[in-house]
């Protein structure tokens, strides 16, 4: 007897068409529709809402501060301070975007308030960023500035930053101009010395330099397709005035540059205990010549105006990032597990206990994911393989075996 072919009950594709196929109770499902209805998952809780409820696409609304720090609340938790100054910035951003339409030949010029955020890897830089874009609707990307290098050398050339702002606008130059562009690990791009030796520095100063034009406001000519320039290709023109960079750093040794200035100005007056300050405190001290002496140059710390940081993540702060904000991992998991009629079950102790293994483990947040993978990933294998159980309550000890077996390992 010749059994029935398997395939998916949602796209039809056949077993030999897909990686995966998981059979559920009444059919099956492929991994590109998981990916598919992930998305619609991720799209349903994110702040695309929003642009419903407020703004819609290409309509421009200006949110005020409050309300801009207020959506940022339901996706990044903490971060107080820099969620304010952020607030503010953007929202003079598109003011004076609006200001520059409406008095075109007015003699103030308002500037541009372009941001430094500085703060350890995994606290929330790159989200609070995307997070912006998605609440105001522009397009938006992400840079890696140890990966620029001076036009003309091997490696990516500055303008190719924009170039992918226009893909992530669909090649919308109109939308392009108004986008975010986010400069990741803007601190690995400082000068190496102050003693600038005779072969030239093509990734650090040459860099900066090449930053500096299109922070400000440059008319770039980009590859309209991407990839790399050609003198026979036709350029794309980018006006860089109204696109909001936001560049991000940990930079590490600053706080002892801080100290070092802060100590000196107030020897005498402080006990060694009290010049310990917290690592937030030591950061919200920054000024642009502690950002000159790490090794920006004075033009690029003039483009970013507006600097602030973000506080390192404590135990509470992980603890309501795996459940709280609109898209927190626990939900994500929970949507999962529902997809396959199972009810998931996790008790405040065992979050607590996964929040404890991230510090333990020096993971930060980004350990909460990799940490919840390895305890699901059994689950996820095997639970929609029609199993008459609806309920799936997660033990400590299951955890610790699930742990054992992932054998995930400590960052420092
Ligand atoms: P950074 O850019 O500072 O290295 P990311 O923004 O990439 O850090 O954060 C890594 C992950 O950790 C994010 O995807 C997010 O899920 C989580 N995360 C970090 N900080 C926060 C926060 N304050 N609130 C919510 N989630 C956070």
């Amino acid at each position: 007897m010749k059994t029935k072919e398997v395939s998916c009950s949602f796209c039809g594709r056949k077993k030999d068409e897909v990686i995966m196929l998981i059979s559920g109770i009444e059919g099956h499902i492929c991994d590109h529709c998981i990916e598919q209805a992930n998305k619609i998952v991720d799209t349903e809780l994110s702040p695309g809402e929003t642009a419903k409820e407020g703004k819609k696409d290409g309509e421009d609304v200006v949110l005020r501060p409050s309300e801009i720090k207020a959506l940022l609340d339901q996706y990044v938790i903490g971060q107080s301070a820099a969620k304010k100054v952020m607030s503010v910035a953007v929202y003079n951003h598109y003011k004076r975007i609006r200001f520059a339409v409406q008095n075109p030949t007015s003699e103030v010029e308002i500037e541009k308030s372009n941001i430094l955020l500085l703060g350890d890897t995994g606290t929330g830089k790159t989200l609070i960023a995307k997070t912006l874009a998605k609440i105001l609707n522009v397009p938006f990307c992400i840079a890696d500035a140890t990966v620029l290098t001076e036009a003309g050398y091997v490696g990516e050339d500055v303008e190719s930053v924009i170039s992918r702002l226009l893909q992530s606008a669909e090649y919308d130059v109109e939308k392009a101009q108004k986008g975010i562009i986010y400069i990741d690990e803007i601190d690995k791009i400082a000068r190496k010395s102050d003693n600038p030796s005779i072969t030239r520095d093509v990734s650090g100063e040459g860099v900066q330099q090449g930053l500096l034009k299109i922070l400000e406001g440059t008319v770039a000519h980009v590859a309209p397709e991407g990839g790399r320039k050609h003198p026979d290709q036709k350029y794309t023109k980018i006006d860089t005035t109204n696109i909001l960079f936001i560049c991000g750093g940990a930079f590490d040794g600053i706080k002892e540059v801080i100290n070092r200035r802060v100590n000196r100005s107030e020897l005498g007056f402080k006990t060694a205990k009290e010049q310990e300050s917290t690592s937030a405190d030591i950061l919200s001290r920054t000024t642009p010549s502690d950002l000159k002496n790490f090794g920006l140059i004075p033009e690029i710390i003039g483009r970013l105006p507006v600097t602030t940081y973000m506080e390192p993540l404590d135990k509470a702060t992980l603890r309501s990032i795996l459940t709280e904000p609109k898209n927190a991992l626990i939900k994500q998991y929970t949507e999962l597990f529902k997809m396959d009629g199972v009810d998931l079950v996790i008790s405040e102790e065992v979050l607590d206990y996964i929040v404890d293994k991230a510090i333990e483990y020096k993971l930060g947040a980004r350990g909460l994911r990799s940490i919840c993978e390895a305890i699901m990933v059994d689950y996820m294998f095997s639970y929609p393989e029609g199993k008459s159980k609806s309920k799936l309550k997660i033990s400590i000890k299951d955890l610790e075996t699930q742990l054992k077996k992932a054998n995930i390992t400590s960052a420092a």
